[in-house]
């Protein structure tokens, strides 16, 4: 019996995938309670985490991409401006991290236009890639995306490479999917979750890289800066790149490069296995 494998798709000389990705969320979290507090412990992502990151990535050079918020953006545009002045790649979050199924369509359009324009103007960098607040969607959300010109989405959770989400009008668009277990909040999203050290989440994060290796996945992990910028954190996230890196036969790139990639070898040598309705 042979294994499902997916190595073969990936460019020559690569067997798998790796991208690490920031979901900037900021302030947004708490605007509903402004909370002094909360909202420090927000503010440290702009004066401290995402500044210690970029160092780190810097230093270790590796290009990533960051999701934010349009309210943040607007708020902390210096940090924006720091962000892809690294060479990292901005993506579209919403405005001010609603829920969409909780928007109407023309409310859901209206914030993607304006992320759109606002990030643009800010960052000199036109997004192509989206990731929705809660990773929830909205029955609209797919044919907003191909509306408004997205390349790729970075939501879904029902693969580990790749595909192109089938139908609607415009250019294929590229889901990059995602999964909890590669994400920092289930794991140190304290009060809500109990907080978990380092080591045990760079242990998980190292076996799922493996496990996604093995079998020519793609392996996305995402970070919120005020999470994952904690000092501890960082050293963390540093020791999860440079185990990635041991391995040259994994392509490090941004998310933006890995949906061109994919649309260039048209959704996979296996397209009745990478495209899904
Ligand atoms: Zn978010």
């Amino acid at each position: 019996m042979t294994e499902t494998n997916w190595s073969h798709l990936w460019p020559k000389g690569k067997r798998a995938a790796f991208a690490l990705s920031f979901d900037y969320d900021g302030e947004t979290w708490f605007l509903q309670d402004p909370e002094p507090v909360s909202m420090s412990h927000a503010r440290y992502a702009a004066q401290v985490g995402v500044p210690l990151l970029l160092e780190m990535l810097k230093r270790e050079g590796l290009r990533t991409t960051f999701f934010v918020p349009l309210w943040t953006a607007q708020h902390h545009p210096d940090v924006i401006r720091a962000i892809t002045g690294s060479g990292h790649e901005i993506g579209c979050h919403g405005d001010r991290h609603e829920r969409l199924t909780e928007l109407s369509l023309d409310q859901e359009r209206d914030i993607l236009r304006r992320s759109l324009d606002g990030l643009e103007a800010l960052s000199g960098m036109r997004p192509v890639g989206y990731r929705a607040p809660y990773w929830k969607l909205s029955a609209h959300t797919l044919d907003l995306l191909r509306e408004h010109g997205f390349r790729y989405s970075s939501n879904m959770m029902d693969h580990i490479v790749p595909y192109i989400h089938a139908g609607g009008p415009g250019d294929p668009l590229v889901e990059l999917p995602v999964h909890w277990i590669l994400d920092d909040a289930p794991f140190f999203n304290y009060p809500n979750r109990p907080i978990r050290s380092p080591r045990e989440v760079l242990e998980i994060w190292n076996a799922e890289f493996l496990g996604l290796r093995a079998r020519g996945g793609l392996c996305i992990v995402t970070c919120h800066p005020q999470l994952s910028a904690r000092p501890s954190r960082v050293d963390m996230v540093r020791e999860l790149v440079r185990f990635v890196r041991g391995h040259a036969d994994v392509w490090c790139a941004t998310l933006a490069e890995v949906a061109d990639y994919w649309r260039s070898i048209g959704g996979g040598a296996d397209r009745a296995m990478v495209v899904m309705a």
